[in-house]
């Protein structure tokens, strides 16, 4: 007997969407998150491109997401999976707490912020350090700031930082950004948007504990009192150690129907192996997993 038909692990967008479509074909689930729900989504302060909002900030939008799924009596439990086992064609999902049976698994758990692998940094992390600009930006209002990496996050909370901060400096290690053209030319035209290309952090200096300055590789010292690091993500597979899972570059290998090589777990985000790491991919992956855990559940009862 199991407990549940299927455990979606992982309440960012993916997994709370992937909820909903499963829940509304009346099937017995349970959605595990460790944190808040919304995942990734709320580093970001601004979200621009995804359709029915014409700008919506990350927060916001996770809790819309999550109404839905407390609205349809979503069986949603803090739960943090340290270890997923396979029992026949059944699944036991281990958290640090609890065990609980399943028919099925969805794998959701999305991705978590890469560091910089600085000395000092863990330790000035919450002194001055910060893997989001929403969440710590107006801790540093009126004082300079950097902010590392030159993908989209980047340069999107560059520019939320622009708003609050007296100077932002932006540290890429190249001299072309891969963000989005729009948001490039905004950064660019920004008058208190310092960029230095070509240029990575050497060193972080301290004073009572605080960050206080950044060195860079050329040996010029940067004054801040804040530093966001938004140079990519390292996607959450560590629950997945004991199964026999395919992995590429520690990402989840799906096929169309977003299932893994293991029957009965299936995957969908930022956790799996794929060309666009977007919201909207993310959804349309979710709805996808969740209709194929369906099928394979008529199959397999
Ligand atoms: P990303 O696109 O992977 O960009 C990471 C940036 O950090 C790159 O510029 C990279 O440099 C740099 N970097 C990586 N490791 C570094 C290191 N050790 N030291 C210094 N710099 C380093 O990551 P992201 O910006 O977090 O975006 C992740 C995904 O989400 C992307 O697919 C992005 O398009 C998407 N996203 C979309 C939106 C949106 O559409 N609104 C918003 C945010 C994110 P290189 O250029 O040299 O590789």
């Amino acid at each position: 007997m199991s407990d549940f038909d299927v455990i979606v692990i992982g309440a960012g967008i993916g997994g709370m969407t992937a909820s909903i479509y499963l829940k509304r074909a009346n099937l017995n689930i349970l959605l595990l998150e460790k944190s808040i729900p919304g995942g990734q989504i709320n580093r970001s302060s601004l979200v621009e491109n995804y359709p029915g909002f014409v700008k919506i900030d990350g927060p916001t939008l996770a809790m819309n997401v999550y109404e839905q799924v407390t609205n349809l009596n979503i069986n949603y439990q803090y739960g943090d999976v340290k270890e997923i086992i396979k029992n026949n064609s059944h699944f036991i999902v281990k958290t640090s707490e609890k065990e609980y049976n399943t028919k099925s698994v969805i794998i959701a758990t999305g991705r978590y912020p890469k560091e910089l692998g600085l000395e000092n940094e863990k330790e000035l992390v919450g002194h001055g350090i910060s893997y989001c600009a929403l969440c710590d930006g107006m801790f540093f209002k009126g004082n300079d700031v950097a902010i590392v990496g030159g993908g989209n996050s980047a340069l999107e909370e560059a520019l939320y930082l622009s708003n609050i901060c007296t100077k932002v400096y932006i540290i890429h290690r190249r001299d072309t950004f891969k963000a989005d053209k729009l948001l490039v030319d905004k950064i660019i035209n920004k008058g208190n948007i310092i960029i230095r290309y070509n240029s990575q952090i050497q060193s972080l200096k301290k004073s009572e504990n605080k960050l206080s300055s950044i060195t860079l590789d050329n040996g010029e010292e940067i004054k801040i009192s804040g530093l966001f690091i938004y140079i990519g993500n390292i996607p959450d597979t560590k629950c997945l150690e004991k199964l026999d899972i395919k992995l590429e570059d520690d990402y989840i290998i799906v096929n169309n129907k977003m299932m893994t090589n293991i029957n009965g777990i299936f995957a969908c985000g930022d956790v799996i192996k794929k060309d666009t790491y977007q919201l909207t991919t993310a959804i349309g992956e979710a709805a996808t997993a969740a209709i194929n855990v369906s099928k394979y559940l008529e199959k397999v009862n």
